[in-house]
């Protein structure tokens, strides 16, 4: 008979995702599930093993509001929904990392042992959002027998050991191989002491598989799954999408008329000039003709539509608002930017000078990196309106991907 064990999972999204170029990867949705990357990391163990409670680690500093964001990523998926507004519903922790990974799971170790404490412990990475409950199902099942396990595959490529400038020192024999995924599995107890033991002698190790062998004993290994990927590049976002990835280009243009008396802003940066654009809100035509880019990419709405300028309510206003409001809403319909181009034709004053500063400002309304963001400007050769300096015009450009 198969005594009740109480099971706890700590899943580990507490990088920073600096190799995803911002986004942190754990809330980006996914092709495969109604829900988040985080979501369809976590979900499957419900249903491999009788799980009691939950620890998400997050990032060092995200606080409330990274919190909040983590909840909103977990729930995106309706069966956690489900299993987490029953009566009986199995404990949720959230709890701050550390530097490395090894000691964010020590941090969820010891809230476990504060809170709830387990007999058996599953820790997954939440950026493995492709994990089976058959996978899991027997990483617990060998916990249960031997104390430790992990699932890996075999490589698929011919591994070799090679030193700091790349000369090959063994030919590994790939049959005795293996590449360890997560989940990795462990009796509580143990665990948490070789982890108390790893940090006073202030090593850092590789996985909780080495620890455990360092400290307690032999950790088995399980067969995992080749899809049990982790999202760790950019290009990545292909295996969420499975494998088709869906793009959408935008076009925006603006014409403001330039007066003596207003100022001249592009892109949220003010440019010092005698004239400035003519508008109802602050004139940026830049930022309008961009707002416009965006919300006809995602097909949602355009600025005239969103921002009447018969509404009291924009006048005068910094444009920032409509770019930031017009953005929102096509990130929530799931869009992410590849990026904005932009053409600015107006006769004066150079622009050169301040485009760095403009993109920046661009990048920083949208929270995207500046290489995301181009704007160059041309004169109109003295003719029409543009020529004339009587106004300024811009062309904006952009790819949405999701
Ligand atoms: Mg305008």
């Amino acid at each position: 008979m198969e005594t009740k064990n109480k099971v706890a999972v700590i899943v580990t999204a507490a990088g920073s995702s600096t190799r995803m170029g911002g986004d942190k990867k754990e809330f980006l949705p996914t092709a495969h599930t109604k829900g988040t990357v985080l979501s369809a990391a976590t979900e499957p163990f419900f249903s491999a093993c009788p799980v009691e409670a939950l620890v998400i680690t997050l990032a060092p500093g995200s606080g409330t509001e990274g919190i909040e964001k983590t909840k909103k990523a977990l729930f995106a998926s309706p069966i956690l929904q489900d299993i987490f507004a029953q009566d009986s519903s199995p404990k949720l922790f959230f709890t701050e990392g550390g530097a490395t990974r090894q000691e964010s799971v020590f941090k969820g170790l010891l809230l476990l042992q504060e809170k709830y404490p387990v007999d058996v412990v599953l820790i997954h990475d939440g950026a493995r959002p492709f994990i089976t409950a058959n996978v899991i199902s027997k990483v617990y099942k060998k916990v249960l027998e031997q104390g430790a396990a992990a699932c890996g595959v075999p490589p698929v490529d011919t591994q070799k050991e090679v030193d700091k400038e790349g000369k090959i020192l063994r030919h590994l024999n790939r049959s005795s191989l293996t590449s360890i995924q997560t989940p990795q599995g462990f009796l509580f107890k143990p665990l948490l002491e070789a982890h108390i033991q790893a940090s006073t002698d202030g090593i850092i190790y590789t996985d909780d598989t080495a620890i455990w062998n360092t400290y307690v004993g032999s950790v088995f290994v399980t067969e995992g799954c080749s899809e049990n990927k982790k999202i760790t590049y950019p290009e990545d976002i292909y295996l969420l999408k499975g494998k088709t990835m869906n793009i959408r280009t935008g076009l925006g243009y603006d014409l403001h008329r330039l007066t003596e008396d207003r100022n001249l802003m592009l892109g949220g940066v003010h440019i010092p000039y005698h004239k400035g654009e003519l508008g109802h809100s602050d004139g940026d035509v830049l930022l309008h003709a961009i707002t416009d880019a965006l919300l006809g990419a995602a097909a949602i709405s355009d600025i005239g539509e969103m921002f009447p300028p018969s509404d009291a309510r924009w006048k005068d206003c910094d444009s920032k608002q409509f770019l930031l409001a017009a953005w929102e809403k096509v990130k929530n319909a799931g869009w992410q930017l590849g990026n904005i181009d932009c053409v600015i034709a107006i006769e004066a004053p150079k622009i050169l000078p301040f485009r760095n500063a403009i993109r920046e400002s661009i990048a920083n309304i949208l929270g995207v990196s500046i290489e995301q963001i181009f704007v160059k400007a041309k004169t109109a050769e003295k003719l029409g309106a543009i020529g004339s300096g009587d106004a300024v015009e811009v062309w904006a450009t952009c790819l949405l991907q999701r």
